[in-house]
């Protein structure tokens, strides 16, 4: 996964890592008698309101949490370093496909043939004038007692997938977190980085940003490090949760999505595909060499470079050295070999059919694939998608079957570029785009503390709902939701415009309703050899009740959307979300030669659109009241299709202009950042063109993205009030 905030671990920071301290309880079951209660009170609340009466197995559902199942599936799937298009990972689609096929769950593996990247050689030294070479190992240590030593030398070595292979010396120069304008800084101050070595700091950008941004600025090659300030300002792994001296950030660089020799297709058996050279010559890759460092390598080269002394917030943390902005007198020394090879990844497809609407999809989604043993990234995930599935099983053991068809994803090669989910959604366009009510995706289940959710907005409303039925699992007495409120102080729910994880091609690519969401906001030893079930046992999960919490949001949401009559689906939140970003949009367009008109219009339209709806909701309630065998089941099939297909209309055709995988107008990312504009990304970069050029044409661009936004606004108003012009 790509972490909101950047990789930084800063984001750990600010949220504890470690629970409070709490007595070591047997399990954290949420206590069922208050629930019984809910449960009733609720029947009798509903009855009130002539509502069929909530589903007893959502509560039953709620009182099956086990932290020993979540435990015992989290310790098994890292056993081992498990790489995408590795034996390992093999052998853990096994485990997850051996799991769900155990509750008799129809389960498949759906492979794709994919283009990965692999280190074949890699070589880094350092020299100064006056100074011995140093030749850095380029390993992480292990350290005395750990029980993951022996298989830790099955781990990858430490490289960036997809860098260009080459060899490079020249002149260090240091370049911050490597942002834009941190390059654009270099240049004002007449540091030139063209043909040098750009030395960059993980943490606030996408790692393959820093590096494109190196090669936009004229380096040769690009040393990514982990800075002791933002990854280790406390006890490191294994006394404590931070980023030990040797510890490396592993990761991609590629910024497309899926497999590169299929860039808007799906990589079927015998399709037509791009050569390895030409999927690698594309602007989506780094095209430079790159290798990412510890931080005490990082340091080590900042001591040699010399020049300016860097501002005040380029610098590191207590007791590191002061860092000047080169180039030079530090000579790195840099050959790095690729292997980019076409490998076999697997999804795992499991599916419980739905009784009344089977060819109706909820879907639920995490990875498998890991860069080392992948505890918090991505088993976190998939030790809770295992522990729900086995409490869907106990459901079904007492007579439940859901009214729609679930299906359980573990998918594939996600750390290249979210290969595995944009390749199945890809093959399966059509199918998924008629049928798909939600997709609800969980990377990194646990990475701390606090509880942090992203959603298109027709799902707020159900997330607020399902929150407050779940315990917060560090305080007995809260709610998920109370943990939800304390651990967002400027907004609560985020929007899946960037590219972080497996919705990705869900929301931004057929514009199906989706969800993300995970407790913890960073983790220090984040793609590292020390993301084991140490780490998690020491630190990030002690009693696995974060783990069992994520799995009943998760379920219980999923539960919701698979069983109740009509999709709890609200529009009202998307018309306000619309409309809070047509207002950003006016003050950023103030005084230029731009009309919002049409967007307001179309935003209008779509505010009739749900009342309209509401209204229809109202009446089908009440129909039900007498006689009962007039309740109407075409109509309701004919609003949740509504609901259901509204999202679809955002989508276009052509796409996001530059960026044409990308059809969904309302949510993507932005040409400027890839952790995605929050609304509106086509008129965000046209706005940013207009304002850097000022032309009249650059404001007309502006003009035809609100034109294009307004456009999709309108279809998805149609198709929510269900009438044609
Ligand atoms: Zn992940």
């Amino acid at each position: 996964m790509r972490p909101r905030d950047g990789d930084s671990a800063a984001a750990a920071a600010r949220a504890p890592l470690l629970p409070p301290p709490a007595p070591r309880r047997a399990a954290a079951r949420f206590h069922p008698l208050p629930l019984l209660i809910a449960a009733a009170f609720a029947a009798s609340y509903r009855l009130l309101l002539f509502a069929p009466a909530p589903s007893y197995y959502q509560y039953l559902f709620l009182s099956l949490g086990s932290n020993d199942t979540a435990a015992a599936h989290l310790r098994a799937l890292t056993v081992r370093p498990h790489l995408a298009g590795t034996e390992a990972n093999a052998a853990a689609a096994v485990h997850v496909a051996s799991a769900l096929s155990s509750h008799s769950f129809p389960t498949r593996l759906t492979p794709y043939s994919v283009l990965l990247s692999y280190p074949a050689r890699r070589s880094l030294s350092l020299s100064a004038p006056g100074r011995d070479d140093t030749t850095f190992a380029l390993t992480q240590e292990t350290y005395p007692g750990d029980p993951y030593a022996a298989v830790s030398a099955e781990a990858v070595p430490t490289f960036l997938a997809y860098a260009a292979s080459g060899s490079v010396t020249a002149e260090a120069v240091y370049a911050n977190y490597g942002r834009v304008e941190d390059f654009a800084y270099l240049a004002a101050h007449g540091v030139n980085v063209t043909g040098k070595v750009a030395l960059a700091r993980f943490g606030k950008v996408y790692r393959g940003d820093i590096v494109k941004n190196a090669r936009d600025a004229g380096a040769a090659a690009a040393v990514l490090y982990t800075d002791a300030k933002d990854y280790a300002p406390g006890k490191a792994f294994p006394d404590g949760p931070w980023m030990p001296p040797t510890g490396v950030q592993v990761g991609n660089t590629f910024t497309g999505v899926g497999d590169p020799t299929t860039p808007m297709w799906a990589s079927s058996e015998g399709c037509e595909r791009l050569s390895v050279a030409e999927a690698m010559s594309s602007d989506d890759m780094p095209g430079i060499p790159a290798l990412p460092v510890s931080g005490r390598d990082g340091e080590a080269i900042l001591q040699l470079i010399g020049g300016d002394v860097a501002p005040e917030d380029w610098q590191g943390g207590d007791g590191a050295p002061t860092y000047r902005l080169g180039p030079g007198p530090a000579v790195l020394n840099l050959t790095y070999t690729g292997n980019e090879t076409m490998a076999t990844i697997q999804n795992v497809i499991s599916v419980i059919e739905g009784k009344e609407e089977p060819e109706r999809y909820v879907i639920l989604g995490n990875h498998r694939d890991a860069w080392t043993f992948g505890a918090v990234d991505p088993n976190s995930g998939t030790a809770a998608l295992l522990e729900l599935a086995q409490r869907l099983s106990e459901l079904q053991k007492k007579g439940w079957r859901p009214r729609r068809t679930i299906i359980l994803c573990n998918w594939d090669a996600e750390e290249y570029g979210l290969i595995g989910s944009t390749e199945w959604v890809e093959e399966n366009r059509a199918m998924l785009a008629s049928k798909t009510v939600a997709y609800l995706n969980v990377d990194c289940a646990v990475t701390g503390s606090g509880f942090y959710v992203s959603a298109t907005p027709q799902l707020d409303e159900l997330l607020k709902e399902a929150s407050k039925q779940v315990q917060n699992p560090d305080n007995g007495t809260q709610s998920l939701y109370d943990l939800w409120m304390a651990s967002n102080s400027s907004r609560l729910i985020g929007r899946l415009g960037g590219g972080g994880s497996d919705y990705s091609a869900f929301v931004q690519h057929i514009g199906i309703p989706s969800l993300d969401m995970t407790i913890g906001s960073g983790y220090a030893v984040y793609h590292s050899l020390y993301d084991d079930f140490i780490w998690m046992e020491k630190f990030g999960d002690p009693l696995f009740q974060r783990h069992v919490a994520v799995a009943s949001i998760w379920g219980l949401v999923a539960l919701r959307l698979s069983d109740e009559e009509i999709l709890p689906f609200n529009y009202s939140c998307y018309a306000a979300e619309l409309e809070n970003g047509a207002m950003e949009i006016n003050e950023r367009v103030l005084g230029m030669p731009v009309s919002l008109s049409p967007l307001h219009t179309s935003i209008k339209e779509f505010k009739s659109a749900v009342l309209k709806l509401e209204f229809e909701l109202k009446a089908l309630q009440t129909w039900k009241i007498w006689p009962p065998w007039r309740k109407n089941p075409l109509k309701a099939r004919d609003i949740n299709d509504r609901l259901m297909m509204t999202e679809r209309a955002f989508t276009e055709r052509e796409g996001l202009s530059e960026r044409p995988w990308y059809k969904h107008l309302i949510y993507g990312p932005s040409l400027h950042n890839d952790y995605g504009a929050e609304l509106y990304p086509g008129v965000d970069d046209a706005i940013q063109t207009a304002k850097r050029t000022n032309t009249s044409k650059s404001w007309q661009s502006v003009q035809h993205e609100i034109h294009r936004i307004s456009r999709v606004i309108t279809q998805a108003a149609l198709v929510l009030s269900g009438g044609l012009t």
